[in-house]
């Protein structure tokens, strides 16, 4: 009964410090611009998106094959069908890569590829052959020469369930560095392609299959192949960031993942580029429920996998820098409150040398003896 009413005294402070608060609060944000975040950390990367642009899923479904010329011709029209202007992105892409972002693990001595010549051994494995049947050697050789000399030491980072967020950590290279930061992956990421037979142009712009029902290999010879190579080419400490509030029933560690079948397995052991230690870090989307964390479920799974294979393992939830990052994307979320206050607190202070922001420690006083009285009357 006394904490009942002990409790019901501290609502009414409660009440009337928030008022006073929140009239600090609408006072400061009158002098505040507020910027759409974009969304980052709920996207699920898809080169093989299964239909085009929602508005016009029935437009294109009502435009028969026959009546589709070439539809990279004129007006632009989303297809999924092989990317409009795939040789010039590649082609686009390779010199970027290389004479703008250059100096991400090229050395100033790194030579230079031919981008002509990469984008050959690309084409002439898939132009004017059917899609379904390449497999997991089809892309051998242009991996084999995009790849060559490149090895990533302590600074790679793998992702699953994560691509937006990861890509915004790896800071395209400058800090860590993805699959799709290095050369032979960056020329093909987010595009689409599938050859075809008896065509002028031998590639299929209209429609490229889903699946190969009788052949999955070919729907991973590109992204498999990429991703064991890259893996046989880490070396250190590498990094591998989970999703652990995924919303699509998968689980975080996902046995049939590219991380799983193809970079995983292919971590060296022994040698000069061998790896020696996996952080897992494992993420949770604010405003979303969690599903997983380190010790449960499929990361045990992935814990004992790790240590089996002998290498160091060490699993963080929600790292500190990935918090500010997904809380910059998700900027109006309730868990972001406190860190939003802070943040205001300490660039009023850096750039104004006072803080308008004083009820921040008033606030985290509430929150922790409102949890103290909870606690009190659950007990
Ligand atoms: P994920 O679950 O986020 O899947 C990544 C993409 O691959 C998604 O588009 C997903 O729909 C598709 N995908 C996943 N498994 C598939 C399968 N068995 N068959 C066909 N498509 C499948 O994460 P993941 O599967 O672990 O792959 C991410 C890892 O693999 C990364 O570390 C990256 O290095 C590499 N990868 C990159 C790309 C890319 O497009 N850049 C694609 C696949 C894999």
């Amino acid at each position: 009964m006394f904490y009942h009413q002990l409790y019901l005294v501290l609502l009414l402070v409660l009440v009337t410090i928030n008022i006073n608060s929140l009239a600090l609060t609408i006072d400061q944000k009158s002098n505040t611009v507020h910027l759409e975040a974009p969304n980052l950390s709920g996207q699920y990367h898809n080169n093989r998106p299964s239909l085009p642009f929602s508005s016009n899923v029935n437009k294109i479904e009502l435009i028969s094959k026959a009546d589709i010329i070439n539809p990279c011709n004129g007006t632009f029209m989303k297809t999924n069908g092989t990317t409009c202007g795939l040789k010039e992105i590649m082609l686009g892409r390779c010199y970027q890569y290389q004479y703008i972002q250059r100096g991400l693990y090229l050395s100033n001595t790194t030579a230079v590829k031919n981008c002509t010549e990469l984008y050959e051994l690309f084409e002439s494995e898939v132009r004017f052959k059917p899609y379904c049947n390449m497999n997991m050697s089809t892309y051998e050789k242009y991996f084999q020469r995009a790849l060559e000399g490149v090895h990533v030491i302590n600074r790679a980072i793998f992702w699953s369930g994560t691509y937006a967020i990861t890509h915004t950590y790896s800071g395209h290279g400058h800090n860590y560095i993805t699959l799709e930061d290095t050369l032979a992956a960056n020329m093909l990421d987010g595009l689409m392609w599938c050859g075809k037979e008896n065509d002028p142009q031998g590639f299929d712009y209209v429609s490229c299959p889903n699946n190969c029902q009788d052949n999955r290999w070919a729907d991973l010879a590109f992204w498999g192949l990429a991703s064991k190579t890259f893996a046989e080419r880490v070396a250190g400490e590498i990094y591998v960031v989970l999703n652990g509030s995924r919303t699509d029933g998968r689980p975080s560690y996902r046995n049939g993942s590219y991380f799983a079948e193809f970079e995983l397995p292919n971590f060296q052991r022994t040698g000069p580029y061998r790896v020696t230690k996996i952080n897992i870090l494992v993420l949770h989307t604010p405003d979303l429920p969690v599903v997983e964390r380190c010790g449960d479920k499929s990361i045990i799974h992935l814990e004992h996998l790790i240590r089996d294979a002998q290498f160091e393992y060490i699993c963080i939830d929600d790292p500190d820098e990935l918090l500010l990052i997904m809380c910059g994307d998700s900027w109006g979320a309730r868990e972001c409150e406190v860190a939003r206050t802070a943040l205001r607190r300490a660039w009023d202070l850096k750039v104004l040398g006072k803080s308008n922001a004083n009820y921040y420690p008033l606030s985290l006083l509430l929150l922790f003896f409102t949890g103290i009285f909870r606690q009190m009357l659950s007990n």
